[in-house]
C-alpha cells in the first residue's frame, strides 16, 4: 500500500548473526495524517463562516448599512453564520471532551427509557410540528444501561436529530428500545431519503457528508456521526447504520445494560 512504512532494527547476538526486527509503522503515520487532516478541515469549517461575517460587517459599516432594509438582512446573515461557528465549537468540544474519557468507562446506571422520553420533549419543543412525528416503543418498566447521562443525552439528539433533519416531514421517526441479554438495543429509523450505499462506511468520519451543500443549509456540522460512535465507543458498544435510498435509515445502537461486566476498551468484542 503507498502508506505502508516499516521501520528496520538490527539486534547482534554474542555469536555474531543477527535478528532483523521489522515493525509496521503504517498505523501511526495514517493517525497522524488523520488529526493533520482533520485539524485543516476544522480549520476551513470555521473560517467560511467567519469570511462572510467579516465581509457583511465590512459592507455595513460602507454605506449599506444605511438602508434599514439591507441592514436587517445582513445582521441576520451575520446572526446565522455566527451560530454556525457556535454548532461547530460547541460540537468541536464535545468530541475532545469525548475523546479524553475514551479510557474511563461511564459508571452510572441510567435509565435509558426515561432519557428517550425527555428528548423526545425537548426535541418536540425546539421544533414545533416535527416533534409529534416521533413515536416512541420500549419494553415496560425502566431500561438500565451504564452509561454518562449526558453523553447518551447527546447520542439520543444527534440520532433523533438527523432522523428529523433528513427524514421526510409528516413522516414517522421510529424509536425503540429493548432489552437483549445483557445489552440494550436502541433503535431510530426514519422513512428518509435513504443514504447510497458506498457512503455508509465513512458516515461517522468527522465533517464527512454525503450532500455537504444540504447538509450546511441546514445546520449540520458534519460532525453529529464522529460524535456518536465516540460516544458508543466509550461506552463499549456497537453502532450500525443501516439505509436503503427512497425508503429510510435504521441507526442501531447497543449498549451494555448496567450491571453487566465491562470490558477494557480494546478488549475483542468491544470493537465498535
Ligand atoms: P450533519 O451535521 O451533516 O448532519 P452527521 O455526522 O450527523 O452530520 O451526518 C453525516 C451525514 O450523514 C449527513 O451530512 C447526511 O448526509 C448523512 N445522514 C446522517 N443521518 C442521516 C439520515 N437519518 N438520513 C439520511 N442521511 C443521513
Amino acid at each position: 500500500a503507498p502508506d505502508q512504512r516499516w521501520e528496520m532494527r538490527l539486534a547482534p547476538f554474542s555469536d555474531g548473526r543477527r535478528l532483523v526486527h521489522l515493525s509496521d509503522r503504517s498505523g501511526s503515520h495514517a493517525a497522524e495524517r488523520m488529526r493533520v487532516d482533520f485539524v485543516a478541515n476544522a480549520s476551513h469549517e470555521l473560517r467560511t463562516p467567519l469570511a462572510s461575517i467579516l465581509g457583511y460587517v465590512e459592507t455595513l459599516a460602507d454605506t449599506a448599512g444605511e438602508d434599514p432594509v439591507t441592514r436587517a438582512r445582513f445582521l441576520k446573515i451575520v446572526f446565522d453564520e455566527a451560530q454556525r461557528m457556535d454548532r461547530l465549537v460547541d460540537d468541536l468540544m464535545s468530541l475532545s471532551r469525548i475523546e479524553a474519557d475514551k479510557y474511563r468507562a461511564p459508571a452510572s446506571s441510567i435509565d435509558l427509557a426515561a432519557l428517550v422520553d425527555r428528548t423526545q420533549q425537548e426535541l418536540a419543543d425546539a421544533h414545533d410540528g416535527r416533534g409529534k412525528d416521533i413515536i416512541l416503543e420500549h419494553d415496560p418498566g425502566e431500561i438500565m444501561v451504564q452509561g454518562d447521562a449526558a453523553q447518551l443525552s447527546q447520542l439520543l439528539h444527534n440520532l433523533i436529530g438527523n432522523a428529523m433533519k433528513y427524514g421526510r416531514p409528516g413522516t414517522p421517526i421510529r424509536v425503540s428500545i429493548t432489552r437483549a441479554d445483557d445489552m440494550v438495543r436502541l433503535v431510530v429509523a426514519d422513512q428518509g431519503e435513504g443514504i447510497p450505499p458506498q457512503h455508509l462506511p465513512r458516515l461517522t468520519e468527522r465533517f464527512y457528508r454525503v450532500d455537504p451543500g444540504r447538509s450546511r443549509s441546514i445546520g449540520g456540522t458534519g460532525l453529529g456521526l464522529a460524535i456518536v460512535k465516540h460516544i458508543v465507543e466509550r461506552h463499549r458498544g456497537r453502532l450500525d447504520i443501516a439505509s436503503q435510498v427512497g425508503e429510510g435509515t435504521r441507526v442501531t445502537v447497543m449498549l451494555r445494560a448496567a450491571g453487566s461486566v465491562t470490558l477494557p476498551i480494546d478488549a475483542p468484542g468491544a470493537a465498535v
